[in-house]
């Protein structure tokens, strides 16, 4: 379960997040590259904007339930 009390720096602001515990497997990129990106600094991924319709709140549900350090978190 991600960690909503420490999450990276660079998310933007809404229901979808990721912690500080990326292994930088690139699945969520892959999957949903309009949501989530590489900060190169800190080698992980983040939220770089809040799906926007339905068919990309489907995209970071997916991404989400895939990433293998339950990273990625909705506060939704
Ligand atoms: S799926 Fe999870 S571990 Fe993989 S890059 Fe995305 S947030 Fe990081």
């Amino acid at each position: 379960m991600a960690d909503r009390t420490d999450k990276h720096p660079l998310n933007a602001p809404g229901t979808y997040y990721n912690d500080n515990s990326c292994i930088d497997c690139d699945v969520c990129r892959e999957m949903a590259p309009a949501i989530f990106r590489r900060d190169d600094e800190s080698g992980a991924s983040y939220v770089w904007r809040q799906p926007q319709s339905l068919a990309e709140l489907a995209l970071a549900r997916e991404a989400m339930e895939n990433c293998p350090t339950e990273t990625i978190g909705c506060d939704g």
